[in-house]
């Protein structure tokens, strides 16, 4: 008997999926896309491993959910602490802490992270996102470049109901400062609270902000705000990023509340949200400053922005909104030969290395069968071999999209009919 295809081992393993075409077409038509756009400030590719010592991420803080929660990390048999990305913030960081590159390091990558996560839909285990680092100024232009970079991408994709919500936690005493008064507050509404959020206080306050729960509304709502509690210079910093977006025509709805998952953060926050999708995944992607985490990883103070953007997501609120669809065909040309192949293997040679997307058939089969394939294909003509043609140094051309029947042109002349008919 067969294997049983439905055997959960041969199925990829939860929360990961193959991205077979036009999904993966697109996915990386959506990376060339964020290629371009960030290159259009000189912001160049790194590619960094997909593991680091476990250490490098821990840097990211013990109450980051992903790190205490969610990390897929183990011995490897040099005995070793690994772990899998989580996120690419922390690895960049490391790599500049590294090599040193003159700053300003502006810098874009593209690729997988892994998180131990609920699996559902537009949250997986293994996910791609693209973003970009920005590390050496403390300029407020520099954040407010950062997140135009991110709003040109996805005015580039066509999406028009992004939303921009922006936040400062100050600097790291600010920040520091800002949670006791938070925990207090909390502490001191600890009977109002959900039981998730009461765990949550214990490991890190600001989180509990995150909250969605209808339960912890009211006591949110009426929480301190962390805007109140900023220093001059940290007020300043904000007020220029905000004057930058407005500058450049970005709009942006600032949310005291938004403190975001990683403990790393300074200064400026912002989240991307798509209007066009449900609240459970309207997250499309975010970043801040982490002016402190390049002098962790062993590097001298450097302050960094960055943001990251997850692609599944983005490309979930493309479907949403109906734009950036698949690509349309995977051949321009499929060659049917009657003769037994031969002149199949040199023609689609032949036109390839010019350029053209050709296939073929195979197996030598009829040409009804062939001509089957030919249509299944997409392919926009087919090129036909018979043995009259061939000793006539002709091939017939027919158009698979419309019903204009069949012409019969000198192989000779076949490229250049070709790519006029293609253009
Ligand atoms: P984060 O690195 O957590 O700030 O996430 C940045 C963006 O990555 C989010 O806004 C999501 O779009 C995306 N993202 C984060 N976690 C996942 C996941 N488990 N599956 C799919 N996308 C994710």
């Amino acid at each position: 008997m067969l294997a049983v295809v439905a055997d959960p081992i041969y199925r990829a393993p939860k929360g990961t999926r193959d991205i077979l075409w036009p999904d993966s077409a697109r996915r990386r038509a959506l990376i060339d896309r964020f290629a371009e756009v960030v290159g259009t400030a000189g912001y160049t590719e790194v590619v960094p491993p997909m593991f680091e010592h476990l250490e490098v991420f821990q840097r990211l803080g013990d109450a980051t959910e992903v790190v205490r929660k969610e990390m897929y990390d183990f011995e490897d048999k040099g005995g070793r602490r690994v772990a899998l990305r989580p996120e690419q913030t922390a690895s960049v960081v490391r790599a500049f802490a590294q090599h040193r590159p003159t700053p300003p390091w502006k810098t874009w990558y593209a690729g997988p992270n892994f998180r131990y996560e609920r699996a559902q839909k537009g949250r997986f285990r293994q996910f791609d996102q693209v973003g970009v680092e920005a590390l050496g100024p403390e300029d407020a232009h520099l954040d407010a470049e950062v997140i135009a970079l991110a709003w040109r991408f996805y005015q580039a994709l066509g999406l028009r109901q992004v939303g921009l919500q922006l936040n400062s936690l100050g600097g790291p005493g600010d920040r520091a400062r800002y949670i006791e008064t938070l925990r207090d507050y909390l502490t001191a509404h600890r009977e109002e609270l959900t039981e998730e959020s009461l765990a949550t206080l214990e490991a890190n306050p600001l989180r509990v902000l995150d909250s969605k729960r209808d339960g912890d509304a009211e006591v949110i709502a009426a929480a301190p705000n962390i805007l109140d509690h900023l220093s001059d210079e940290a007020s300043a910093h904000f007020d220029r990023v905000r004057e930058a977006l407005d500058t450049l025509d970005i709009t942006y709805t600032v949310v005291p509340s938004l403190v975001r998952g990683l403990d790393y953060y300074v200064r400026t926050t912002f989240e991307f949200t798509s209007e066009a999708l449900d609240a459970a995944q309207d997250a499309i992607g975010g970043g801040g400053r982490y002016d402190g985490l390049a002098a962790e990883m062993g590097a001298p103070a450097t302050p960094g922005v960055g943001f990251a953007l997850g692609v599944d997501r983005t490309l979930l609120a493309c479907d949403a909104e109906g734009v950036f669809g698949g690509p349309t065909g995977v051949i321009d040309v499929f060659v049917v030969d009657t003769t037994g192949g031969h002149e199949a293997l040199r023609l689609t040679d032949l036109l390839r290395r010019s350029g053209l997307r050709v296939d073929r058939a195979w197996d030598d089969r009829s040409m009804k069968a062939q001509m089957k394939v030919a249509d299944r294909s997409g392919a926009t003509l087919a090129v036909i071999v018979g043995t009259e043609e061939l000793d006539a140094g002709e091939v017939a051309l027919r158009d698979l999209r419309g019903d204009t029947g069949q012409e019969t042109i000198a192989v000779g002349n076949l490229l250049d009919v070709l790519r006029e008919r293609l253009r």
